[in-house]
């Protein structure tokens, strides 16, 4: 009988890190190497630098003091140097024996009492030297490299036995400059003795340049794959209704226009028409709808909503958190309720935290479709949801949500009854919205399979934003400023910085904010005259991510409704929350956030026709100076408040990789290539990737098949 097959702990850590098939074993690559393929004289050792030597053992003894201690004595190059072991067993003293000669590495500090290494790598002396550089990979806690280097190199070897790296590309039609996916793998995995680290880091060699130039195809591929599995779907034809013929009254998209407080906008209009052209197509729809803060995306969601209900199918809009959500679920219902009451239908609310009776008419409604139009978070793609005919899913904030997510819901529209037939089950039409404008570069290549709309152009009447920096010394001055305002009738947002180790710690913060701004404000109150008059009632709302969602609900309705006039936040107001009367916005250690969330948190104010201030309130750090890339972003966020601007600034200070991280951007992501600075290699697999599918189909198949394993594992990651 075969034994169970339980898995050791570092095979579960290997399980953990996707790392199974040789494949995917060859294709982990080391970040860093190191050199033991040579021995150093002691006396050329560098502070803080490895080295690799041999030495005499001299004396050996364990020490108490200050800690028990296993203390070495060792001679080398005429010099002697002391090795401590905090750790260790019995059974090693063996190995230090007076007389004994050992291969040790590690750094070498000097001091005033002479040479010393802490827990030095140990080795009996005289073996062999490594031919090859020492690969050091990426790991995970109880994966030893000595096992993960074993693992890897046996999965090259076993990938290549296996033919895995045989050429995917027609040998005419290879990028300039690589080497062949084997020898590139060898040499990145098993430098010989003597390679350069920094030709093994340049991202030039032609050795990395076959990595990231197979990926970048890889995507393109698999994206082009999509969009032509896509063009054989079905999705519901939903037609701008221009007449009357159907209706009583003039179609809800017309009715709905004409009750709007504002004309649309040029760009508005323009997005408009690209969304409706693709409605009325009997392919789904797969766009992106990218707008700074306050270009009035819901508007356009609000119309395309009513041009498929107009059709008569169901519309669902998903927003990331339980507030964005509900704030879409009142100004959706004040524009477009009593428009469907006339015609039988409803607006329906779905979230979570909502109560068992509520959720429960909300489901039948949903189910039996007479809610035409369904707006919630998360809860929308619980299994629990069916809709009698989803058409158009909506999703706000997109890069909140994540690619598995985006599918659930696509995946919402089974029409009809449960009878199979041989064609694919319809799919409901897409509209992603974000407010994080990607550079146009990076749009192109990580947004292949998506067609992007963009509203480049904001509502008229906002006056621009005045950004001030305040140094911390200067908060009182501050909350004068918070009182000026309050008196002249406008409402201030304070957001406190997420405290990224402590979410308590986080909490506190608000806590304390909320409670000095009361007490401030109070004050000014009690002294009476001619502060008492706006002042009189002034109140200062606390909203942090750790309240329950009815309480947080409350106070964002008390805030804009303007029975709060500031309110003390965490991040939690990021994301698309509308006060027009809010004329204020401070932002504490404002050295603290990212550029994009600066500007999405600025863009909260400045909605309405009053002139708004935008306060980044910043302390020092240690050295009494901001971090170099924090004084980059401040300076950005006072020089510029157009969103595409910022975007590339950001860009400039965080580097791509971070700046699409896997959980902002839901995308698929690269791992070796880098879109803007590989640009060549992008330019060559866009123009490849359609020539393969057309004329080397099954070499296509074989790439992407190599790389899919890839994918898989790191989106899951
Ligand atoms: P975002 O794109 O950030 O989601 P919103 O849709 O919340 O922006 O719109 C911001 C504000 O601008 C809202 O108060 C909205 O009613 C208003 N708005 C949208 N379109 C127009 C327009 N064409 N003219 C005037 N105001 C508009
Ligand atoms: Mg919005």
């Amino acid at each position: 009988m075969a034994p169970p097959k339980t898995l050791s702990a570092p095979q579960k850590a290997l399980h953990k890190l996707g790392l199974e098939s040789p494949l995917s074993l060859a294709l982990h690559l080391p970040f860093r190497y190191e050199d033991d393929t040579q021995l150093t004289p002691l006396r050329e050792a560098q502070n803080g630098e490895p080295i690799q030597f041999e030495a005499v053992v001299l004396s050996h003894e364990v020490v108490y003091r200050p800690k028990r201690q296993l203390k070495v004595d060792v001679l080398s190059d005429g010099l002697t140097c002391t090795l401590r072991f905090f750790n260790f067993y019995p059974s090693q003293l063996k190995q230090f024996q007076v007389g004994a000669t050992l291969r040790l590495k590690g750094e070498v500090k000097g001091g005033m009492f002479g040479l010393s290494m802490m827990h030095p790598s140990v080795q009996i002396a005289g073996a062999a030297l490594p031919d090859t550089l020492t690969p050091i990979y990426a790991s995970t806690a109880g994966l030893a490299q000595s096992y993960l280097r074993k693992a890897v190199l046996s999965g090259l070897k076993k990938a290549s036995e296996l033919r895995l790296f045989e050429p995917t590309i027609p040998p005419s039609l290879e990028p300039a400059q690589v080497w062949p996916l084997g020898e590139a793998l060898q040499f990145l995995h098993l430098p010989k003795r003597g390679t350069q680290l920094h030709a093994l880091q340049d991202p030039t060699h032609p050795a990395w340049r076959r990595l990231k130039a197979e990926e970048l195809l890889a995507q393109q591929l698999s994206q082009m794959k999509a969009r032509l599995a896509r063009s054989k779907v079905k999705a519901p034809v939903l037609k701008l209704s221009l007449g009357m013929e159907q209706h009583q009254a003039p179609p809800l998209t017309q009715a709905l226009r004409a009750q709007l407080p504002f004309a649309l906008t040029g760009a508005q209009e323009r997005v408009l028409g690209e969304i409706a052209k693709d409605l009325s197509l009997a392919t789904p729809m797969h766009r992106l709808l990218q707008g700074d803060v306050g270009s009035g995306k819901t508007v356009v969601a609000a119309l395309a909503a009513a041009q498929c209900i107009d059709a008569g199918w169901q519309c669902a809009l998903m927003a990331p958190t339980e507030i964005l959500a509900h704030q879409h679920f009142e100004k959706l219902s004040s524009w477009l309720e009593p428009l469907l009451t006339a015609r039988g239908l409803k607006v329906a609310w779905l979230t979570g935290s909502q109560k068992k009776k509520e959720k429960t008419l909300s489901l039948s409604e949903i189910e039996s479709g007479q809610a035409a139009l369904v707006i919630g978070t998360h809860a929308i793609i619980q299994d629990q949801v069916k809709f009698k005919n989803l058409a158009l899913a909506i999703i706000d904030e997109q890069h909140r949500f994540g690619v598995e997510q985006r599918l659930t819901l696509r995946k919402k529209s089974q029409v009809g009854d449960e009878v199979s037939h041989a064609e694919p089950e319809p799919e409901p039409h897409l509209l992603m919205m974000s407010a994080t404008p990607i550079p146009r570069t990076l749009a192109m290549s990580y947004f292949a399979d998506l067609d992007v709309s963009t509203l480049d152009e904001l509502p008229p009447g906002r006056t621009p934003v005045v950004t001030k920096l305040f140094a911390e010394h200067k908060r009182a001055e501050l909350i004068e400023r918070v009182k000026h305002q309050i008196r002249e009738g406008f409402q201030v947002y304070w957001v406190c910085p997420l405290i990224e180790e402590s979410e308590s710690m986080d909490l506190t913060n608000a806590t304390q904010t909320h409670l000095e701004l009361s007490l401030a404000l109070k004050a000014l109150t009690d002294l009476g005259g001619e502060a008492s008059g706006a002042l009189k009632d002034a109140q200062v709302g606390l909203l942090h991510s750790r309240m329950p969602e009815a309480e947080k609900k409350a106070v964002m309705h008390a805030f804009k409704e303007g029975r709060l006039h500031v309110l003390v936040s965490t991040t939690v107001i990021e994301v698309g929350v509308d006060v027009p009367n809010a004329s204020l916005m401070v932002i504490e250690h404002a050295e603290r956030f990212g550029l994009s969330q600066l500007h999405q948190l600025r863009g909260r104010v400045g909605r309405g026709s009053a002139a708004s201030t935008c306060v980044l309130l910043y302390a020092l750090g240690e050295h009494g100076r901001l971090s170099e890339t924090a004084s980059q972003r401040l300076k950005a966020m006072l020089q510029t408040q157009d969103g595409f601007e910022i975007a590339k600034r950001d860009l400039d200070i965080r580097g791509p990789g971070e700046f699409l991280g896997a959980r902002q951007s839901g995308a698929s992501l690269l791992r070796y290539a880098d879109p803007l600075l590989d640009m060549d290699l992008m330019a060559w697999a866009q123009a490849l990737a359609p020539k393969m599918w057309a004329e080397h189909a099954q070499m296509a198949m074989a790439h992407l098949e190599r790389w899919q394993t890839l994918r898989s594992e790191y989106l899951k990651a």
